[in-house]
């Protein structure tokens, strides 16, 4: 079962805007059959640095195209975007296995995005007058330099959000981009790509290469002004060296584990509405999904058993429609990830509140959504990322013991926090060490929220993306001082004595009057 849309047709014509001449393939696998969906390109590390060289070529004429006269053509892109989408989330559904409600929610992050930064982006890039080192006597500008061409390597859990949120801003900002996405989830990634060039993007300022991580990855990370990554820690690790020996900024979206506080003043029925949702995102295999439920003793019982009832009323299925509450794991890989985790839990004396088991039926790669308690520190899954619809519950006695224990692992990323009382839910949130909390919800207004940066603190990342940083990290900061009499150089007849006499006058009149 192949969406008739993606024909071999429409495949090729994607796979032209592919930098590769290696004449090789790789085959990507229709998840929801396990068979092949379709063949793609394969870059050498050659092929990315001539399309790193040749992006530089169209940075150069891009950068003197005035801000406001790039918007438009984001602004078309949303326009085609949601003219497109169901063939968007056919090409997603097919790559991923993830089920039609996820996907939309995953088509719907790029739409924010452009609408986001197409109101601001014009303030934040134009040069903004700062004060001059000295009031009247020196005028300072400051200027936002794009960085020239920026590396995007992403994932595949969410191919089309984090390849497109990233890149949008980038190319606002004045850049070009060499795009990596995961293989197996190429297709979208380019039928995106495709759209933005349709909207009136100048040909060959976006440019895409495929490839294995190690090689491809690396080439781009070698070669390129700026590095936007997202996927594993471990990756991120190497690429932060690679990026500091070439002294090119990176910034890094990493992996959590991620904790769910059920505060004793919850309202318990909303607190199982946003847990399933969150939990079970794309089978769980979403970055910012929480995998450790921490619920107070007061509602513990009352929250499990509800929990347990909505989680096993899940309607897991391969279908291109609306009925899926959950869909399929992306990969064999993933499979056997998830089942090492809660067959580790299970042997070391975890109790499994339901799922715990492959649904081979359904789909080569389907699980289900599986509920634990009793995870012990010497359990894989009490704290490394899972990464699939595996979450363990946890009793605690107060809000001390519900932060600390959050606290307690390297990653911090995103938590949730859920209490009928705003100043009690935020006191909460304030000691928690993660770069989203997210009120009465799981993920998705924190996600959603584009004004604010977000990012991971800990091993979950280094740097932000929405908001200004994820604008302005793109941009090298230029400082413009122009002095308007000669104040560093004195004139030759004036002995230097008088003239710091005269400077140290100076300095203590614009502190005085508070001007400096
Ligand atoms: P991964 O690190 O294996 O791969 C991510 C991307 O990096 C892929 O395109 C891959 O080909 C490439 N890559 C691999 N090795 C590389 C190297 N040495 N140099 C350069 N590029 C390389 O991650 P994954 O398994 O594909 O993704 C899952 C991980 O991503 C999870 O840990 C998840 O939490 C994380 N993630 C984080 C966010 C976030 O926003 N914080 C979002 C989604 C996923």
């Amino acid at each position: 079962m192949i969406p008739e849309m993606i024909t071999d047709a429409l495949v090729a014509r994607l796979c032209e805007r592919v930098s590769a001449s290696t004449g090789d393939s790789f085959g990507t696998v229709n998840v929801f059959t396990g068979g092949t969906l379709a063949k793609v390109p394969r870059s050498s590390p050659r092929d990315v640095a001539e399309a790193v060289e040749a992006a530089r070529e169209a940075q150069r004429l891009w950068a003197n195209v005035a801000v406001e006269d790039r918007i438009p053509i984001f602004e078309r892109f949303h326009g085609l975007l949601l003219g497109h989408t169901e063939e968007l989330l056919d090409i997603l559904q097919a790559e991923t296995g993830k089920s039609r409600k996820d996907a939309f929610l995953e088509v719907s992050a790029p739409l924010v995005t452009v609408g986001y930064y197409a109101r601001k982006a014009p303030k934040l890039l134009a040069p903004q007058r700062r004060q001059g080192m000295m009031p009247g006597l020196v005028k300072t500008t400051e200027l936002r330099v794009p960085k020239g061409v920026v590396g995007i390597i992403t994932p595949w859990n969410y191919p089309f959000a984090l390849a497109f949120t990233d890149l949008i801003p980038a190319l606002i900002a004045g850049n070009a981009v060499v795009l990596k996405p995961d293989t197996q989830t190429a297709l979208c990634t380019l039928f995106g790509v495709d759209l933005l060039y349709q909207a009136g993007l100048p040909q060959g300022l976006l440019r895409v290469v495929i490839g294995d991580g190690p090689v491809v990855g690396t080439a781009i990370v070698d070669t390129a002004d700026y590095v936007g990554f997202t996927g594993s820690t471990r990756t991120g690790r190497e690429i932060a060296a690679r990026a500091g020996q070439r002294l090119i900024g990176c910034s890094l979206e990493l992996g959590g584990k991620n904790p769910l506080l059920v505060l004793a003043d919850a309202n318990v029925p909303q607190a199982v509405a946003g847990a399933v949702q969150t939990c079970f995102s794309n089978s769980g295999q979403l970055c910012m999904s929480p995998e450790r439920l921490f619920v107070h003793t007061a509602v513990y019982d009352d929250f499990v058993q509800r929990f347990l009832a909505e989680v096993t009323g899940m309607n897991l299925a391969a279908a291109y429609d609306y009925s899926a509450d959950m869909g399929s794991l992306t990969s064999q890989r993933q499979l056997e990830a998830v089942t090492r985790h809660v067959e580790d839990a299970r042997a070391k004396g975890a109790t499994v509140l339901t799922g715990g088991k492959a649904r081979p039926e359904l789909g080569p790669f389907f699980y289900e959504p599986t509920v634990l308690t009793d995870v012990t520190p010497e359990m894989l899954c009490y704290d490394n990322e899972t990464f699939g619809p595996v979450v363990s519950i946890h009793r605690v006695a107060d809000d001390t013991e519900a932060i600390n224990r959050a606290n307690a692992t390297s990653y911090g990323l995103n938590a949730s926090v859920f209490s009928k009382s705003t100043s009690h839910a935020e006191l909460v949130a304030a000691q928690l060490k993660a770069g989203t909390v997210n009120i009465n919800d799981g993920h998705v207004v924190g996600f959603g929220s584009a004004d604010a940066p977000m990012g991971g603190m800990k091993d979950s990342g280094l740097g932000r993306r929405n908001g200004t940083e994820g604008l302005l990290k793109y941009t090298e900061a230029q400082n413009v001082s122009r002095q308007l009499v000669p104040l560093t150089t004195p004139p030759r007849w004036l002995p230097f004595g008088w003239y710091v006499k005269g400077m140290r006058s100076l300095l203590r009149l614009v502190r005085r009057t508070g001007i400096r």
